[in-house]
């Protein structure tokens, strides 16, 4: 029953009430006997009236604020967009997350208020508001929900994406085109780790630097390309050698380096000299002209680590070796 009908039937009641202290009250009106009768039918009439009107004027009013809004997803960090897009797209993640959780809070405090009111009182009207606003409030967090998942998802394959990229340019970075090896920052890195793990592990490190002997004449001779060619022939040879924990590289221009990880400078001199016997023995053909055959030489120089030196150090003892086997005569190895 509404409140509206209920106020006018105690309205109507309480007109009745009155009507009847009238008759009591009125000379020849309706006999004593009667009257105690009449009067409660009054006090319950009245007490009927002011009940409706303070229970219409208690009743709890709808909160519109229960429904919090949908949030509007926060424009990320435009600094961190210029710097570094990985930053970006964790910076969108953060706070899509942030809106998540703001999100669950209000739904947990509309599931606690509405704890609170069905407490409170237990008329059906009331029961059937806080029902609607749940299953509204549900049906947004659903949605919200939704949202969130898609908007990770888009976000987790943008950051994939940027890893691959970031890890191919860095591959590229570290190696040399023209050979597939390490190129001279590669080298770097790759000898520096070594020499920390060599002194963490008291193993021993070494050293070898090729160079090819008069590489200059065969770019002169038979073109460019063809020295190209030569690099890419001596680079496969020196791949040979080497087993899986090695590391060849470009040093630059003609010149090539190995680091032998947990390699007495015994080996690795053994290892130089097979390369070098190796090369000498075959004869490079010039693509395209296997008419054009030429023997080509390299020079050696090996070194190992010693007590607390660093990679330069390192590096100038192998590179002095190198020149010692290019004034002894080329085609040999020093160490
Ligand atoms: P040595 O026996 O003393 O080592 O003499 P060399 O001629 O080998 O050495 P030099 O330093 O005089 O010449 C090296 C040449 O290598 C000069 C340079 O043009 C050439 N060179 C460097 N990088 C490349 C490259 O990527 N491709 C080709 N084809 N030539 C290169
Ligand atoms: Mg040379
Ligand atoms: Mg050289």
């Amino acid at each position: 029953m509404t409140s509206i009908l209920r106020i006018l039937l105690a309205a109507v009641s309480a007109a009745a009430g009155l009507l009847a202290l009238y008759l009591i009250r009125s000379p020849g009106g309706i006999a004593n006997s009667k009257a105690w009768e009449l009067g409660a039918v009054v006090v319950l009439t009245a007490a009927t009236l002011l009940s409706t009107v303070w229970d219409t004027l208690r009743a709890p009013k709808p909160r519109p604020e229960a429904v919090p809004a949908l949030a509007e997803p926060a424009a990320p960090d435009a600094s961190a967009a210029a710097s570094d897009p990985v930053q970006t797209e964790v910076t969108k993640l953060l706070s899509l997350l942030r809106q998540h959780a703001e999100a669950n809070e209000n739904f947990s405090t509309v599931l606690e208020r509405a704890k609170e009111e069905l407490h409170e009182s237990l008329k059906i009207e009331q029961v059937r508001i806080i029902i609607s606003y749940l299953m509204i409030e549900n049906d947004n967090m659903k949605a919200r929900t939704s949202n969130l998942q898609a908007s990770l998802e888009t976000s987790q394959k943008q950051i994939e994406k940027l890893k691959t990229n970031l890890a191919n340019a860095e591959a590229q970075g570290l190696s040399d085109p023209l050979t597939g090896l390490k190129n001279r920052r590669g080298f770097d890195v790759v000898l520096a780790s070594h020499v920390a793990a060599a002194r963490n592990g008291g193993q021993p490190l070494s050293l070898i630097i090729a160079d090819i002997d008069h590489f200059k004449s065969i770019n002169d001779r038979y073109g460019h390309p063809a020295g190209d060619d030569v690099l890419r022939w001596f680079a496969r040879i020196l791949s040979s050698n080497v087993k899986g924990r090695d590391t060849v590289a470009r040093y630059g221009g003609e010149e090539f380096a190995i680091v032998l990880p947990a390699t007495p400078v015994d080996n690795a001199f053994k290892i130089a000299s097979q390369i070098k016997a190796q090369f000498e023995a075959q004869f490079w053909q010039k693509p395209g002209a296997p008419n054009t055959m030429l023997r080509v030489t390299a020079s050696f120089g090996v070194a190992q680590l010693e007590g607390s030196e660093g990679t330069s150090a390192l590096v100038a003892r192998a590179d002095a070796k190198l020149y010692e086997a290019k004034q002894g005569g080329r085609n040999r190895v020093a160490a």
